[in-house]
């Protein structure tokens, strides 16, 4: 069965990241000027604009910062999932990424401790989830 929903644009800023989800390592740029690690992975550190940082290996661990229950679908492959949440994951390492946490919807807090889970969507993409600890 092919997987229907929209999957991740891999560009060149972005594909260390995407390559170390599908390896269930999760790394991020840290900018090498600030010592700060940012997401999502771009060409240059959104906090000082230096263009020089390292890939390095977050914790995967974090809390909600903020998410939504999603009651309609809008893309005809979420039809099936509806509800949905949507969510925004502050790393232990400061970024946030847009994600979901797995579990019931009406049980998800904001400020809630969770880890990341790797989700194989595909042979080539690997979504990266959150579960609660
Ligand atoms: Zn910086």
């Amino acid at each position: 069965m092919s997987y229907e929903k929209p999957l991740p644009t891999i560009t060149p800023a972005n594909r260390p990241f995407w390559d170390s989800v599908k390896a269930h390592k999760m790394q991020l740029p840290k900018c090498k000027k600030c010592n700060k690690f940012h997401a999502p992975p771009r060409e240059f550190c959104p906090h000082c604009l230096s263009e020089e940082f390292e890939w390095k290996a977050v914790s995967g661990r974090g809390e909600v910062y903020s998410f939504a229950v999603m009651h309609q679908s809008y893309n005809k492959a979420f039809d099936k999932d509806v509800p949905y949440n949507y969510a925004v994951v502050q790393l232990d390492e400061g970024p946030r990424l847009v994600s979901n946490v797995l579990g019931p919807n009406d049980q998800i807090r904001v400020g809630e401790k969770v880890e990341v889970v790797y989700d194989d969507v595909t042979p080539e993409i690997t979504l990266h989830r959150f579960k609660r600890v």
